[in-house]
């Protein structure tokens, strides 16, 4: 017989408060996050629990090298996790020893050893420059003022940011921070316990300030004159953001005198494993007359769930996309359009934003201080938060970096009509401000 009721309204679960709620109760409250929950993406777009669409200008910062839910990756992850997760590092397997050799490859001669994210291959790094001045007694790392190098002891130790370190003290021994761009700094700096420089090529959380190709030159020629180890934290700048695959490659190209710049070591993370978590670093083959590969021998640095064939294959695959679709042509052209668009955004709004700096997809936009900016000066947070927020409500995901720099950190494969929508998105919202 049939129910000669209708049925009750089905319960509208407000799945955005409940979600906030299970976090408010259960997850460390370590980060500031904006008030968006979100559920689902495609490409260049995620949607939020309401079904909300928002364009992704900062692909997880700088992780989603190929956006969201790409078919290939998932299929990737799927067809792999059929044969094989994981094997521990007792074993040797295809896909990690396939992808070491990809990136030496683009790399230059040397050696990969692959971690989980971007602290601990900074970690190796630091490790990799202990042994190396070891017998010497040296072990100091000379790092840049406003770099960041992860959130372990080590990476908050390395960190030039004071903000990290605040009531961590005391703070692990070895390293001191120097202006960025700046090679006279790191010249006082030295002493005989140093062992090593690392720096950004270019700097992400500071603010996107690349080095300069005199600064990069000049630190090489400092290292190999004083028997100190180039580091160079590649986490963000890495892989094709710049437009090459590391930002030195791009930095140095029109320099003929820079032809064969390398590092000794370099650390990787972020869009390698495109939101597979997964990271790495390479050590040069020949520094200094040795092979540096030699200080890591058999005990020396290990790591569970490093190079799974998990997130070698998935990392394998991202090249592969990269290749066919020739993705690192188009991070170069159209990351200068996008650059040139921030240029013009600059000079129509001076009042609120002041300047444009980076290169390939990997771009920053400077605000002017919050006092400055009339919509802003009431509320007392920095003007990077405040303009993100207000691109939320617009329909844009951003990336603050500090108090006024907002990143546009896309994913490799965005297409040109999206970049245009987001520059149509950031223009509303300017005006509106202005
Ligand atoms: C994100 C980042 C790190 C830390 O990487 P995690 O994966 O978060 O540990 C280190 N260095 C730079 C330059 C970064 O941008």
């Amino acid at each position: 017989m049939r129910d000669p009721l209708s049925p009750p309204p089905a319960i509208q679960h407000n799945q955005h408060a409940e979600i906030r709620e299970l976090f408010s109760r259960y997850v460390v409250p370590s980060y500031g996050r904006f008030d968006l929950v979100l559920s689902h993406g495609a490409g260049s777009y995620v949607w939020d629990v309401s079904g909300r669409r928002y364009l992704d200008l900062g692909g997880g910062i700088a992780v989603c090298s190929l956006g969201h839910a790409h078919p290939e990756i998932s299929e990737t992850l799927a067809e792999q996790s059929r044969r094989l997760l994981h094997v521990s590092n007792l074993y040797f397997h295809g896909p990690q020893g396939r992808l070491a050799e990809r990136l030496v490859r683009e790399i230059g001669p040397g050696k990969v050893f692959f971690c989980n994210s971007g602290a601990e291959a900074n970690e190796g790094l630091f490790k990799l420059a202990r042994r190396f001045g070891h017998d010497e007694g040296r072990f100091e790392v000379i790092t840049a003022t406003n770099s960041f190098h992860g959130r372990t002891l080590g990476g908050i130790a390395a960190t030039g940011q004071e903000k990290v370190k605040k009531g961590f003290e005391p703070i692990i021994p070895g390293f001191r921070h120097v202006p960025y761009n700046n090679l006279d700094a790191i010249r006082e700096a030295l002493t005989p316990a140093t062992a090593a420089i690392l720096i950004e090529g270019i700097q992400g959380e500071g603010g996107i300030t690349p080095a300069d190709p005199s600064y990069l030159m000049g630190l090489r020629r400092l290292c190999d004159e004083r028997r100190l180890l180039l580091l160079m934290d590649a986490v963000q700048c890495g892989h094709f953001r710049s437009g090459r695959f590391q930002s030195f490659q791009r930095i140095l190209e029109s320099d003929p005198g820079a032809a064969g710049f390398l590092p000794d070591g370099i650390s990787m993370a972020k869009s390698l494993g495109g939101g597979f978590p997964i990271g790495a670093f390479w050590i040069r083959d020949r520094a200094h007359g040795m092979d540096l590969s030699m200080l890591l021998g058999p005990g020396t640095h290990g790591t569970t769930f490093g190079g799974t064939p998990l997130g070698c294959a998935v990392a394998l695959k991202i090249f592969e996309v990269i290749d066919r679709d020739a993705l690192q042509n188009h991070v170069r052209v159209a990351g200068d359009w996008l650059d040139g668009e921030l240029r013009r955004l600059v000079r129509t709004y001076p009042g609120v934003v002041r300047g444009s700096r980076g290169m390939g997809f990997m771009l920053g936009l400077e605000l002017q201080p919050r006092e400055q900016i009339p919509a802003f000066a009431k509320d007392d947070r920095a003007s990077s938060l405040q303009f993100v927020q207000r691109l939320h409500q617009a329909g844009l995901l951003t990336i603050p970096s500090g108090s006024q720099v907002i990143r546009l950190l896309p994913a490799l494969n965005i297409g040109r009509a999206q970049l245009e929508e987001g520059v149509a998105l950031l223009e509303g919202a300017l005006k509106a401000i202005s």
